[in-house]
């Protein structure tokens, strides 16, 4: 939040800043970059055209929501979300899901139906894809029908917060993801879809519960960063 906080005058700055923080929150959610990949500043900054002051700022905005791990004299890299972090993610995701499902289908709209429409559409599509692509844009897609029932509370500050959660869970899937998808169940999204149309909220808050189980339950703490055992196996 602090990095947001800049004098009058440095709007522009901030912009700047804030959009190589989603570019890069995209390539680190979607897994791109991988946890424990350096983040150098001087790199950061050539690879966007921007100042190093700009591209420090971006950074401490991704360290600020967790997906970025800053350490002294040695620099920024994507986090290694440990277990039991990992774990607080999902408590976190059952405590305040279950209420913005129940809230969403209080305010839900005709026009917001439509979009789960095309959210869920979308995710259908990419499912039936294969290849590392169609992986990453059903991640993506996954993630997005969270942050569009967050959406439709119209909360900022609670949307923040899930977009905060819905990208360390992908980070943390990344990581100790069992099955290598979103682990975010199509048929599932489908069924609380339906509920939010029939502004069932009791049902639609029991849903996502199980939904967020499901997700954790396809997670596998006994491995660790993929990449260094293939660094230990040079394969
Ligand atoms: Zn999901």
């Amino acid at each position: 939040m602090s990095a947001s906080r800049t004098n009058p005058g440095d709007g522009p700055a901030t912009d700047r800043a804030a959009a190589i923080r989603d570019h890069l929150r995209d390539a680190i959610v979607d897994r791109r970059l991988g946890p424990g990949t350096k983040l150098s500043e001087h790199e950061v900054g050539a690879l966007f055209d921007a100042s190093r002051t700009v591209a420090r700022a971006a950074l401490q905005m991704l360290s600020f929501e967790g997906l970025v791990r800053t350490e002294r004299n040695r620099g920024a890299f994507v986090a290694n979300p440990t277990p039991e972090e990992a774990k607080q993610v999902f408590a976190s995701r059952r405590l305040i899901e279950p209420g913005i499902a129940a809230q969403a289908c209080a305010k839900i709209e005709p026009a917001d139906l439509s979009r789960f429409e095309d959210q869920l559409t979308a995710e259908s599509h990419f499912l039936a894809q294969r290849g590392p692509e169609a992986r990453r844009s059903e991640i993506k897609a996954s993630g997005d029908f969270h942050l569009l029932l967050a959406t439709v509370v119209g909360n900022p500050i609670l949307f923040r917060f899930m977009e905060e959660l819905v990208a360390r869970s992908s980070l943390v899937i990344a990581l100790y993801g069992r099955s290598g998808a979103s682990a975010c169940g199509h048929s599932e999204h489908l069924e609380i879809w339906d509920a939010l149309r029939s502004r069932d909220a009791s049902r639609a808050s029991t849903l996502i519960i199980r939904h967020i189980d499901h997700i954790e339950t396809d997670l596998d703490f006994r491995l660790r960063d993929p990449a260094v055992l293939r660094e230990v196996f040079a394969i």
